[in-house]
């Protein structure tokens, strides 16, 4: 008995099995054997159709329908999640091209081009804080330091790689962006656009840059009681003073956010005046000019704030991605697509990165959103409508037969 007459909600379902949890959520990190099961489990629907499976050197899960004889399109997104994570973030994605695939065969497409269809590898960085570690090799970019960063428990990159039979060192030969021709990825939209507006598709136009920092301030620690107010050199309250000045900033800004979403102080007592506090930093801006302007704000910001709190800096930028501008060709089939699936669409910006963000990079790109209830994510409470994910699924599927039968 095969999954082959489910619908992309019952496989989404199914999918959501491996590394569920009791109340929900879903935990597959980087890495892990759910991450590798579930790699596993897509698989062997991809077999079912015929497909060619391997996973690549960067941990990167490919399914290749060998047909036609022009330029690979790719279809792809990531099947790992963040710690509870929910169904659909990268699951939709994956699930629904290798549906594609299949409602193509049904209808007797024969295409002119291969189709490849791809689970990128940690596409959400929190295990290693590597995110986006398999559409990089992918692309061919260099790797860094990587490998040396630990996870929670203090295994490095490097050794859980080696722990599931992969070498970091072997990870440059997974730089096949150059073997394909264009790049779809459907998603689900994680913001709260087109639930409010009663839009079943959305048509991606860009995809926003972003800038990530560690803040490190540190102060003195020391009583809580005896040190005079104006005598004390409180890391916290500096953080404290970052963080709202960056919402300030970003709240009178279109299209502009800015985040101070981890903090830890030491020594951390009820008592004790707060000696150091790290916290991390991250904007996001649709324009280039817009990131410029973030990076400069940023580095006057925690400046002017730490001498003004008498507290000494470091500040050290952890993550930089450009924004992207999707590929007007594609952005019109999608819209296409949605018409000839009779579904309602509109253009929207993405506020959240993604593999296309770099795939996109070096072929054309488009992106599609299927509504989220209430914009919520990367929780147990994301969800999107059985029936919106199989129009996502049908848009997708329709994008590909324009696209696979001409090599443009
Ligand atoms: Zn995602």
């Amino acid at each position: 008995m095969t999954t082959h007459q489910n619908s992309v909600a019952d496989s989404l379902e199914s999918l959501a099995q491996i590394g569920g949890e009791l109340g929900g959520g879903v935990t597959r990190v980087a890495w892990s054997p759910e991450l590798f099961a579930a790699y596993s489990w897509v698989g062997d629907r991809m077999r079912e159709l015929g497909l060619e499976v391997e996973i690549d050197a960067a941990g990167n899960l490919i399914g290749r329908w060998e047909t036609g004889t022009g330029t690979p399109v790719a279809v792809g997104s990531h099947l790992d999640t963040v710690p509870g994570g929910g169904r659909f973030d990268g699951a939709l994605g994956v699930v629904s091209a290798v549906h594609a695939v299949r409602r193509l065969q049904d209808e007797g497409f024969e295409p002119d081009r291969p189709l490849w269809v791809i689970a990128f590898m940690d596409e959400e960085g929190t295990r290693f804080n590597a995110a986006l570690f398999g559409s990089r090799a992918f692309i061919g970019e260099g790797m860094g330091d990587v490998g040396d960063r630990v996870d929670a428990d203090g295994v490095t990159l490097r050794d859980a790689m080696a722990v599931s039979g992969f070498d970091l060192d072997r990870v440059d030969t997974a730089a096949r962006v150059g073997d394909i021709g264009a790049y779809l990825e459907l998603h689900i939209e994680q913001g709260p656009v087109l639930e409010a507006e009663g839009i079943e598709i959305g048509v991606v136009t860009s995809i926003v840059g972003l800038r990530g920092y560690r803040v490190r301030l540190r102060g003195q620690a020391n009583h809580a009681g005896t040190t005079p107010m104006h005598l004390r050199r409180d890391a916290l309250a500096g953080a404290a003073r970052v963080a709202l000045a960056l919402r300030d900033y970003a709240r009178c800004r279109e299209g502009v956010t800015a985040n101070v979403g981890k903090i830890s102080v030491e020594p951390g007592g009820a008592n004790v005046v707060p000696g150091v506090a790290d916290f991390t930093i991250d904007v996001r801006a649709a324009t280039a000019g817009g990131l410029t302007e973030l990076e400069r704000l940023v580095e006057e910001t925690v400046t002017r704030i730490a001498a003004e709190e008498n507290l000494e800096l470091d500040l050290e930028p952890t993550f930089a991605l450009e924004p992207l501008e999707l590929d007007a060709g594609l952005v019109a089939s999608v819209e296409r697509a949605a018409r000839t699936e009779g579904a309602s669409a509109r253009r929207l910006p993405s506020g959240a990165g993604h593999d296309a963000m770099l795939v996109g990079r070096h072929v054309p790109a488009a992106m599609i959103f299927v509504p989220s209830r209430g914009g919520i994510s990367h929780s147990p409470e994301e969800y999107s409508d059985p029936s919106h994910v199989e129009v996502g699924m049908g848009v997708l599927a329709a994008t590909l037969r324009q696209c696979l039968g001409s090599d443009r």
